[in-house]
């Protein structure tokens, strides 16, 4: 059985994190965040290293070890009890980031919708995420050159994951707007569904 999955989208800052977060606690729904994931590794585990090596420049870790350790995530998930498939909605954050994890992910993921947060200008996030940089003690967003790196990435590598799934399945929010009215107008989209 695929699992009965909603993306949300946007580029590093967009809020994405946020309103998964709240979103998450709405019963019939699970939240994951791929980086999220990655931030729980030991970061003396070898993959907590290759980790450590790719984020800090703004770059992706490589998409074998990433999806394998994402599905380990969601098998602990179900067993602990926290997701449950049959009748939960699974929101994802951050996978799949490239056209070839979508791949890898075709015969897992049955995408009903994507929420895309959209800015005119993603440069407008690099003030959010330097400041959660400093909240948050993230090696990611502490430098202004990883930040770049990091849209860089996104326009480069995650943007056409959109084209992969179609016109069909595509929603899109403005994210300039505070976040209640964010996540009204994702609400909005998934009473829909
Ligand atoms: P946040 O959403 O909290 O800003 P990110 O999703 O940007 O966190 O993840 C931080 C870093 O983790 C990324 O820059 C990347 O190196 C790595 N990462 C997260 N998700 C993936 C993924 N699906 N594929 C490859 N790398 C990922």
């Amino acid at each position: 059985m695929k699992l009965k999955t909603i993306l949300l989208f946007g580029a590093p800052g967009c809020g994405k994190g946020t309103q998964g977060k709240a979103l998450g606690t709405l019963p019939g729904y699970f939240h994951c965040s791929c980086g999220e994931v990655f931030r729980s590794l030991r970061l003396d585990s070898d993959l907590g290293h290759v980790f450590v090596r790719y984020s800090s420049q703004g770059q992706l870790v490589p998409d074998e070890p990433t999806v394998q350790l994402w599905r380990e995530f969601i098998q602990n998930s179900q067993r602990a009890g926290r997701y449950e498939p049959a009748s939960d909605q699974l929101l994802l954050d951050g996978i799949p980031r490239n056209v070839r994890q979508a791949e890898l992910l075709r015969d897992t993921l049955d995408v009903r919708a994507i929420v895309h947060l959209t800015s005119p200008d993603p440069g407008r996030f690099v003030e959010r995420l330097q400041r959660r940089a400093l909240r948050e003690n993230r090696l990611d967003d502490a430098k202004l050159e990883v930040i770049c790196d990091r849209l860089a990435t996104y326009e480069r590598e995650t943007r056409p994951v959109l084209e992969f799934y179609g016109l069909e399945v595509l929603h899109t929010v403005d994210a300039t707007q505070t976040p209640i009215r964010v996540l009204q107008d994702i609400l909005a989209i998934l009473v829909t569904l």
